[in-house]
């Protein structure tokens, strides 16, 4: 049965097209003199490409002004790549032939702490979507027991219900990613093929259901070259971020904009999206929504984070391993995509520092 739709859902059904004209100078010209979301087309248009380092610049700007000369530097903690559904894209998809591992609590603590001694606060408890294996339980249990010596956990798991992220609120869980993906319905479909995620409007809709529990940090993102219109998730993307803004502004809002890599399910992306492109891409979405963190893992190489630190970026993983129990144990399941950015999270702040950036491992929302 499907699950009701949210009111974002709505919302991105009756937003206007882009009206199919073609983008010109001048269009780009004016989106840049007044960013909005509806000048968002324009900037990401081909016709915006000669435009880039104008926009890069502006966009560095506005960064400057709003987030001022810090990076927050969290890192992934993979605790299970069991999974109950099959998406086309990725190395954890039920049905493959992969190791796969559940870390027991002790583990997760053991791995965190690993994690805490290289410096860092902000954690990020990363899963498959099995529901046996990474239940609510298990998920409030790894919370507690990290709850003391992690100051900033989020999750990127499976969809929950309203009183799943109640109870890991209620545990110290502080954030909740959930990426659409694609907000292509179409390709979305072709993409998820079976289990719970193939479901569009539960996944969509768990955002604000992880909001209206109390959840304060919101992340979102698309995965880019898993749809061939890797330009409308990003105005997708935009969007969704800013009406979670308007909705819920008591909660931060962050996006990512992953581009989609091989994996152990073979998959090859439908678009390849350029470097240029992809700096295109952040820029854009840094004027067209200032107020909205923009994350960047370890999926891109270290010389385009560089550069992207100094432009839009505001959050960065750093030392990352995608596997369960890959920062203790590494080489015993697999992992869910190989990194590019292979610095060691001292070597990534020195990075910032030297760039002029404070590394900031320890963030606003923090209570302990
Ligand atoms: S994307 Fe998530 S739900 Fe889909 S197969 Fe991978 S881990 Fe499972």
């Amino acid at each position: 049965m499907s699950a009701p739709r949210g009111r974002f859902a709505a919302y991105l059904d009756n937003l206007p097209g882009t009206g199919g004209g073609e983008v010109v100078g001048a269009d780009v010209e004016l989106a840049l003199a007044q960013p909005s979301l509806a000048g968002l087309p324009a900037l990401l248009s081909p016709a915006g490409a000669p435009y880039l380092e104008v926009m890069a610049q502006q966009a560095r700007e506005v960064t400057l002004q709003r987030f001022g000369r810090a990076v927050r530097l969290f890192a992934p903690l993979y605790v299970s790549n069991a999974c109950l559904s099959s998406c086309t894209y990725c190395g954890f998809s039920k049905g493959l032939d992969v190791i796969r591992r559940t870390l027991s609590v002790p583990e997760v603590v053991a791995e965190a702490q690993s994690l805490v001694a290289q410096g860092f606060r902000h954690l990020l408890l990363v899963s498959g979507e099995h529901r046996i294996e990474v239940s609510a339980d298990y998920l409030v249990a790894c919370v507690e027991a990290l709850r003391e010596i992690v100051p900033s956990i989020s999750i990127e798991t499976q969809t929950w219900s309203d009183d799943t992220y109640s109870r890991l609120v209620e545990s110290g869980l502080e954030g909740a990613v959930h990426y659409q993906e694609t907000y292509d319905r179409v390709r979305y479909a072709q993409v998820h093929t079976a289990g719970w995620k193939r479901d569009y409007d539960r996944r969509l809709a768990s955002t604000e259901r992880a909001a209206e529990s109390g959840v304060r940090r919101l992340g979102i993102g698309a995965l880019l070259g898993l749809s061939l219109d890797w330009r409308a998730d990003v105005r997708a993307v935009a969007e969704h971020a800013v009406w979670l803004q308007k909705h819920y502004w008591r909660t931060e809002v962050t996006v990512s904009l992953p581009r989609i890599k091989e994996s152990a399910a073979g998959f090859q992306p439908l678009v390849p999206v350029t470097d240029a492109e992809y700096v295109q891409a952040m820029a854009a979405l840094r004027l067209v929504a200032p107020e909205v963190g923009i994350v960047l893992s370890t999926r891109e190489p270290a010389v385009l984070r560089d550069g992207l630190a100094r432009i839009a970026v505001t959050t960065m993983s750093a030392g990352s391993s995608t596997e369960p129990g890959g920062y203790l144990q590494p080489g015993q399941a697999q992992e869910q995509f190989t990194v590019s950015d292979e610095r060691s999270p001292a070597e990534v702040a020195a990075m910032l520092e030297s760039a002029g950036y404070e590394p900031v491992w320890k963030d606003a929302f923090a209570l302990r």
